[in-house]
């Protein structure tokens, strides 16, 4: 197939300064956990983007000194020669596929404390550090001038490695120079203080350094928050944001804008739909003639191209989609727009940053797996066998599990107890909140539907006697997981005593529209999710709802997704009553007793309805009513019964995914080659015997 002619503009070359890009399509700077101790897996992360066919393609964070050190964060690092082979191997994989490689020259300010290097945290004013009870120092004449040096001697060690693009960086809430630029955290009182035109000073410094570093051979972006979303003490769109960009349009070769912190500028399908940036943008062209570059969780060519024909964005930036697809533009390119795997807008992959995990991503499996295990996005291994290979339940495990065998070659049955497939991403998609999760549904029906060899029998609940005959000579088991009724979870590891007067549900039951009445408590032991989206569906269905939690905050494991405090404050908002740091100890009479996980004390609430969010049960009869008989088994042909996803441990809707993926890419692999690489860095001696440059 052909490209559409209307998304031709997409593919549209772009100047950057000295340099052409080929096409629209820029993958903006995204954390993805492997820093600099994992460089090989970063360098294959990242060119597999450029194989999918994204015109330029960015690092995280790169910091250019030890006096901005994330740890226990993962970071690249532009510190001294021995930062050069990790970043050397980065650059040559983008570059393999004609890509331009970006760097984002980092300084982290008070947003970090160094914990690792022990130096002084700098700051435009001083001013305690983000995370721990140690406060920035103010930077006097001599600490500027050292950071432009630092900035100035990063941006040549980038050009040395290889990049194309160099970042200055004032964005994110996380950069020294967006600190500079905001009120509210720099109140100085000499020439870099106070105007609007003394706060953009050390921009303005730093951007001209590096041009005239760098800038013959290489483009400079300046990468803004334009709104902090922070009212008017901070930086405005329609104020101080636009006013920086026109204070200093055509200094740079492009400008990459962003609302910021990180919760807002990576917003979640739950809270904000695509193109979500756009009215902080849009006033950006304007003021520049240089391109504007511009994120917003952008999967439809069409959103895309409307924002180039209405002046909005002039390429498309992009993280998520490009982690959910790295071959998104190819995809687009060659016509095939219903293979594209949509971002769902669930921020699993910023949730693994910030546990200091590598990435993953729950759409794409492969991500962060392309090093280690040898997976891509696009390509299988060839079957190793002919082997007939049955798949039990179509939820987000065996819809994966199925389509990856299908595309190995293998001959699949998939059998779905329902009419419907999708399993718990189905149901769950229908609570308010996670519509969008569908989305991990549809890509692999779409696939499926495309491979011949794979054959979807709905309403066909197996029995253990149906799949000893069936010919499979492999079994898969993912039937998934039921929530448990009893109240055992996090806290309690017993059951809970409850009132057989009580209405008690699981979430099973909200999402089958089970009836509530009086007034409901949703206990969450879980922390996730579930709890939050459950509480709000009942109240927006009109029930009045109560939401108990053992732990200190609501849905407190969303933290980790950026979306803890806006889920809060939505379920305070719609008047869902929020009682933490209480476990549930019994209900009994229409009333709840909760006790405070601190003291013991009782506090009591009146309950007609208990939602249990506590943990789940895997659905494994079938697999113990197969597994117990293994002479049925030999006599049926069967070589092996295997459970995945939530059918052996109950987990996230990613982690359902790549179990999904990783029994298809093992089968018929022998042991030893489906083990993953273990990556160790490897510093030659005599780069480390080198001085170091700062
Ligand atoms: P996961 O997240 O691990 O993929 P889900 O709970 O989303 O698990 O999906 C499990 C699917 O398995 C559900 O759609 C369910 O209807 C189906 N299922 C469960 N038991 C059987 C069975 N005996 N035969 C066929 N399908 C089944
Ligand atoms: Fe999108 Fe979720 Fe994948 Fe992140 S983890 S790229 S938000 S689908």
């Amino acid at each position: 197939m052909s490209r559409d002619p209307r998304y031709d503009i997409l593919f549209e070359p772009i100047q950057l300064g000295p340099l052409r890009m080929k096409n629209r399509f820029y993958q903006v700077p995204h954390c993805n956990g492997l820093g600099d101790t994992l460089p090989q897996a970063h360098a294959a992360m990242r060119g597999v983007k450029a194989e999918g066919g994204w015109g330029a393609i960015c690092t995280e964070i790169l910091s250019i000194h030890p006096s901005s050190d994330s740890t226990p964060f993962a970071q690249v690092k532009l510190w001294d020669s021995s930062d050069e082979p990790g970043l050397r191997l980065l650059t040559d994989s983008i570059h393999e596929y004609g890509a331009l490689a970006g760097a984002e020259l980092a300084h982290g300010g008070f947003a970090v404390s160094n914990r690792n290097t022990r130096e002084y945290a700098l700051a435009p004013s001083a001013i305690p550090t983000r995370r721990d009870p140690i406060q920035a120092r103010a930077m006097d004449r001599a600490d500027i001038r050292a950071y432009r040096d630092w900035h100035r001697r990063a941006a040549l060690r980038a050009r040395e490695v290889g990049f194309d693009i160099v970042y200055v960086y004032a964005a994110d809430d996380l950069e020294l120079l967006q600190f500079f630029l905001s009120r509210r955290r720099n109140q100085r009182l000499d020439e870099y203080g106070g105007s609007l035109e003394n706060r953009t000073r050390l921009l303005r410094e730093v951007i001209s350094d590096t041009r005239d570093a760098i800038g013959d051979s290489c483009a400079v972006v300046v990468r803004l928050t334009i709104d902090e979303l922070s009212g008017p003490d901070g930086i405005l769109a329609e104020a101080e944001g636009r006013d920086i960009v026109a204070l200093l349009a055509e200094l740079p070769d492009a400008w990459d804008v962003k609302i910021s912190g990180w919760a807002e500028d990576s917003q979640t399908s739950r809270f904000a739909a695509e193109g979500y940036q756009e009215p902080y943008a849009r006033y950006i062209k304007q003021v520049t003639s240089k391109p504007v570059i511009g994120t917003g969780r952008f999967t439809s060519p069409d959103a895309m191209v409307s924002q180039i024909r209405r002046g909005i964005l002039d390429v498309i930036g992009s993280a998520r989609p490009s982690i959910a697809d790295p071959f998104l533009p190819n995809k687009i390119d060659e016509g095939r727009i219903e293979d594209i795997r949509e971002c769902i807008g669930c921020n699993i992959c910023v949730a693994q940053y910030n546990i200091g995990a590598p990435i993953a991503c729950t759409q794409n499996p492969s991500i962060g797996e392309e090093y280690r295990r040898g997976w891509h996005p696009e390509r299988h291994a060839r079957a190793g066998s002919d082997d007939l290979v049955l798949v039990v339940g179509a939820g987000p495990s065996g819809l994966e599990c199925a389509q990856s065998l299908g595309k190995r070659g293998y001959r699949v049955m998939l059998a779905e107890a329902g009419r419907e497939l999708g399993g718990r991403v189905t149901l769950e998609s229908r609570l308010f909140g996670p519509a969008e999760w569908a989305r991990v549904r549809d890509w692999r029906v779409g696939q499926l539907a495309k491979l011949a060899n794979v054959a979807v029998y709905r309403e066909s609940r197996l029995s253990v006697a149906d799949i000893l005959g069936l010919e499979a000579a492999h079994v898969v088991l993912a039937t998934g997981a039921t929530w448990r009724r009893d109240g055992f979870g996090r806290h309690n590891h017993k059951p809970i005593p409850i009132d057989a007067g009580v209405t008690l549900l699981t979430p099973d039951d909200v999402m089958r529209s089970a009836p509530v009445s009086g007034p409901v408590i949703v206990f969450d032991d879980d922390d996730y999710y579930m709890g939050g989206v459950v509480a709000e569906t009942l109240r927006r269905a009109g029930a009045e709802v109560t939401l108990v939690t053992p732990a200190a905050l609501a849905s407190a494991w969303t933290v980790n997704t950026l979306e803890q405090e806006k889920i809060q404050r939505r379920l305070l908002e719609s008047g869902i009553e929020v009682i933490c740091n209480r476990n549930l100890a019994r209900v009994s009479d229409h009333v709840a007793d909760l006790a405070c996980v601190f003291t013991g004390r009782v506090m009591r609430v009146p309950c007609a309805t208990l939602v249990m969010v506590t943990a789940r049960l895997p659905n494994d009869a079938l697999y113990y009513g197969l597994t117990e008989d293994q002479a049925a088994l030999a006599g049926a042909g069967v070589k092996s019964v295997t459970r995945v996803g939530d059918c052996a441990a109950a987990g996230t809707i990613a982690q359902a995914v790549f179990t999904g993926r990783r029994y298809a890419e093992t089968l018929d692999v022998p042991e030893e080659a489906a083990r993953p690489l273990r990556e160790r860095v490897m510093v030659p001696e005599s780069i480390r015997k080198q001085d170091v440059l700062f």
